[in-house]
């Protein structure tokens, strides 16, 4: 059972909308390789649930994707928790195809078709130290102990693993290893009441990052693209026409293209936002169909006149 289930993270949305309005000229190849290692991950957490269903076996097991857990002052995360009664299974994944190997620093080397080389941080080293923040976690909120099994799973279909290594797991491996575990555990440690329990509890405790990407990226604000778009030429802003958004070029015509674009704004600039932020990044110029076009979110706010700020934390929920 998908208890939380594999969702595109906060930072994710953040990069796409940022590449979303840059100029072409303006994107980085940093911030063209970050967003790709996100999408990777988002897309290898995609594809485990069918393999979970997939499982022979009657056994309650609950499955929670892209957690980010609070931990002394920081955050820690997982990338896929599947929770039993007997033993939880730990997942760092990693969606990386080609051939793929340690250095003698332990980076993992991953060479793909055209030889090209990317270096990535040691996932081994990563998931153990998730490990133990997750122990440590569950001990701390008062949850019994249950042995944690911490793979890290490769799954991509195209992963050409050359190493061997007791934690890293293929893909095309997947049944037959959690399978065996299974076969091979103890007793149950929690009843299941209580799976559910912890598994409630940690989604929860599922705390979202937000970003500041543009400065992250090192972008001057004045690069973003402001206006509403049109979804269908994509390059071509649309201009507000007898209380409907219409595109000069394909003539579309479309009452609500201005939400994409303010959820855009949000996900760029964060969720408080006055009128005035709204004219300017959605060029509209009066402020009546600013306000008229604020209350159709029916958002909360607070404060009085110009100052009134909208809350729209709403909007960067997936
Ligand atoms: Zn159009």
């Amino acid at each position: 059972m998908n208890l939380q289930s594999p969702h595109k993270p906060l930072y994710l949305l953040q990069l796409e909308a940022l590449l979303n309005r840059l100029p072409d000229h303006n994107r980085s190849e940093k911030l063209e390789s970050t967003y790709r290692r996100q999408l990777a991950g988002f897309i290898g957490e995609s594809s485990l649930p069918f393999h979970f269903e997939n499982l022979n076996t009657n056994a309650s097991h609950l499955e929670l994707y892209g957690l980010r857990l609070p931990y002394k002052h920081h955050f820690f995360q997982i990338d896929c928790l599947s929770l039993w009664q007997h033993i939880l299974f730990h997942f760092e994944v990693k969606h990386l195809k080609g051939k793929l190997d340690f250095n003698q620093s332990g980076q993992l080397i991953q060479i793909n078709e055209n030889g090209q080389e990317e270096v990535y941080d040691d996932p081994i080293l990563q998931a153990q130290y998730q490990k133990q923040k997750l122990q440590q976690f569950l001990q701390q909120h008062g949850f019994p102990h249950i042995p944690i099994k911490t793979l890290i799973l490769f799954t991509h279909p195209k992963a050409n693993l050359q190493f061997d290594h007791p934690m890293a797991l293929p893909i095309q491996q997947f049944s037959h290893s959690i399978q065996q575990v299974l076969e091979t555990s103890s007793s149950p440690h929690i009843k299941r009441p209580q799976l559910f329990e912890i598994g409630y509890f940690l989604k929860n405790q599922h705390t979202e990052r937000f970003v500041d990407v543009i400065e992250q990226s090192g972008i001057s604000k004045r690069k973003i693209k402001r206006g509403v778009y049109c979804q269908h030429c994509r390059h071509v802003k649309m201009v507000r026409i007898y209380g409907t958004w219409q595109c000069p070029a394909c003539k579309r015509k479309d009452k609500y293209a201005h939400i994409p674009a303010l959820r855009e704004c949000v996900l760029l600039f964060g969720p408080y936002l006055t009128n005035r932020q709204v004219r300017y990044f959605l060029e509209i110029e009066s402020i009546h169909l600013a306000t008229r076009l604020l209350k159709q979110f029916n958002t909360p706010a607070f404060g009085w006149k110009k100052d009134r700020v909208y809350d729209f934390r709403h909007l960067l929920e997936s």
